[in-house]
C-alpha cells in the first residue's frame, strides 16, 4: 500500500503518463496478490468438496516490520509485509496457496506432532495440484524442488523426520517428499488424500491411521 500511496503523491505532482502506468502496474500486482488467496481458496473448496467453515476467512497483514512470518490459523492467514514483498518479486513463489492449503490440511485435519513433516509434505503436494490446475508455476515448482534436492547433503524418510530444526530436514520436507510423490505418478494420491480428509476432518490422524487408510502411500512414507 505504501508504494501505491507514494505513487499517488508522485502522480499528483507530475501527472505524467509514466507515473499513471506505474500506478496501474502496482495496482494490478496488489490485486493479483489478493486474487491468489481467493483462487486457491476456491480450488481447495472444490478439491476437498468442502467450504471448510461458515465463518469468513480473514487475511491479516501484520504491520510490525519485524514480523517476517506467515502462518495459517483456523479461518485466518497472517503474514508480515516481508511476504508481500516476496510475492511482488517472485509471484510464483506460491507461499499463499501453501498457507491456504493448511486451512484444510493442518487446520481441518491434524497429524500427530511427530508427523509434522508428513503434514507439510502433503500440504505441498496438495498445493502442486492447485498450481497444475491454474496452469502457472507448476513446472517451475518441480524444477525448484529438483534443484534444491540436488543441493541437499542427506535424505531422510519422511517417517523419520520429527522436527524442522535443521536445513537438511527442511529440504527433505519441502522438496524431496512432494517431488517424489509426483514422480511416482501416483494419480490416486489426490483421491486418497481427499478420502482421508472426508473420513477424519476435525480429528488428529495418527500414523497408524494414515498407514491403514493410505496403504498406497506406505512406500513413499518410508522411502528416503
Ligand atoms: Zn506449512
Amino acid at each position: 500500500m505504501e508504494q501505491i500511496e507514494q505513487l499517488m503523491d508522485k502522480r499528483n505532482e507530475e501527472k505524467s503518463d509514466v507515473v499513471v502506468g506505474e500506478l496501474k502496474a502496482a495496482r494490478e500486482k496488489l490485486d493479483g496478490h489478493y486474487r491468489e488467496f481467493v483462487d486457491s481458496y476456491n480450488f481447495y473448496c472444490s478439491f476437498f468438496g468442502d467450504s471448510l467453515s461458515s465463518k469468513p476467512m480473514n487475511i491479516v497483514e501484520i504491520g510490525d516490520p519485524q514480523f517476517v512470518m506467515c502462518q495459517s490459523l483456523r479461518d485466518m492467514i497472517i503474514f508480515g509485509h516481508y511476504f508481500y514483498d516476496v510475492y511482488m518479486m517472485i509471484p510464483d513463489f506460491s507461499w499463499i496457496p501453501h498457507e491456504m492449503a493448511h486451512q484444510w490440511w493442518g487446520n481441518g485435519i491434524f497429524f500427530e506432532h511427530r508427523d509434522y513433516a508428513l503434514g507439510e509434505s502433503l500440504t505441498e503436494y496438495i498445493k502442486l495440484q492447485y498450481l497444475k490446475s491454474r496452469g502457472r508455476g507448476y513446472e517451475e515448482q518441480i524444477e525448484y524442488y529438483k534443484a534444491m534436492m540436488e543441493r541437499a547433503e542427506k535424505s531422510l524418510p519422511i517417517a523419520d523426520i520429527h522436527s524442522v530444526e535443521s536445513q537438511d530436514e527442511s529440504i527433505a520436507i519441502y522438496h524431496a517428499a512432494p517431488y517424489r510423490l509426483t514422480l511416482e505418478g501416483s494419480t490416486s494420491a489426490g483421491t486418497i488424500l481427499q478420502q482421508l480428509y472426508r473420513n477424519h476432518k476435525h480429528t488428529i490422524v495418527s500414523r497408524d491411521t494414515f498407514l491403514q487408510e493410505c496403504k498406497a502411500l506406505q512406500d513413499w512414507l518410508l522411502s528416503e
